[in-house]
């Protein structure tokens, strides 16, 4: 077995019955591109690649990309591409290589340290959002981050995060994974989560305004809204607001689902230009 590195946040997957969850959460098709973000040492990528037209994957670990260039080299469907995710950009780099060129769909178990990036360069963000969505995301990654994209609003888990991804996409917590299922283990349980990009049934219309007033919103978690977003809007004209959205004027950041934050941004937007 390869020694993992700590660098790189090298967790070997080793259960069959976790890629057995990944491969049905993603629902793989002869028709699909995959792009696979760190292969490791290709456990999950030789999974999928006898399911998918074509898989490409990119590996920041120069040592490990050799050993899937010997292992895996040779099939036609595989694409490897060695760097750093976050810095490539892939629709450039990819644009003249027309049967790569889209991906469709994202499988991959993650590097833990930067989950928080990878996700937002698969989404975008609200102001932004990726303009060429995939049609669906299945990601191995923390529980707890888990636990925070699917929260209702309410709970605890439920912040920012929940916001800015459930805006983009729904999300679908698939299983609990158990930090034994890796060699090493990691310190966390993990789990399996399906994200599928959509547009919200509302929308804001003024998106990078929402984005501004939900990390406002969240900077003093203990504190109600009204505290939290004085210095856009004077607390009893917020509490009339709120009232007005069917919402208790007493609320938290956290009280508030996605729509009531699109509603409140939009009254808030065009109170402000009026
Ligand atoms: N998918 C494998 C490995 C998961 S560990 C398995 O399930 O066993 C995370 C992998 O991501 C490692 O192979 C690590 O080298 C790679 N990695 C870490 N940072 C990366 C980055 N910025 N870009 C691409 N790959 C990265």
């Amino acid at each position: 077995m390869v020694r993992p590195r700590r660098v790189y946040a090298q967790h070997w997957l080793k259960s069959q019955q976790v890629l057995d969850r990944i491969v049905e959460a993603a629902g793989c098709r002869r028709d699909d591109c995959i792009l696979e973000i760190g292969p490791g040492t290709g456990i999950l990528t030789r999974r999928l690649l006898p399911l998918v037209g074509g898989l490409v994957a990119v590996e920041i670990d120069r040592d490990l990309c050799k050993l899937l260039t010997q292992q895996l080299g040779g099939k036609e469907n595989f694409l490897l591409l060695q760097g750093d995710f976050l810095e490539l950009d892939l629709p450039t780099l990819l644009n003249s290589f027309s049967p790569w060129k889209y991906q469709n769909k994202v499988v991959a178990n993650i590097p833990y340290n930067i989950t928080g990036p990878i996700i937002e360069k698969l989404l975008g963000t609200i102001a932004n959002p990726n303009s060429e969505p995939y049609e669906s995301i299945v990601l191995l990654i923390q529980k707890e981050v888990a636990d925070r994209l699917v929260a209702s609003a309410g709970s605890r888990a439920f912040g920012a995060l929940t916001v800015r991804v459930s805006y983009l996409a729904k999300c679908e917590y698939i299983c609990t994974v158990p930090a034994k299922a890796f060699h090493p283990a990691p310190k966390v349980d993990s789990a399996v989560v399906r994200l599928v990009p959509r547009p919200l049934e509302i929308a804001a219309n003024e998106p990078k305004y929402l984005e501004m007033l939900v990390k406002l919103g969240f900077s003093s978690k203990r504190k109600m809204l009204r505290n939290n977003l004085q210095s856009v809007i004077e607390r009893d004209e917020l509490a009339q607001i709120l009232a007005t959205l069917d919402i208790n004027p007493q609320s938290r950041a956290e009280d508030l689902s996605v729509e009531e934050w699109v509603k409140l941004s939009n009254q808030l937007q065009e109170l402000s230009n009026a």
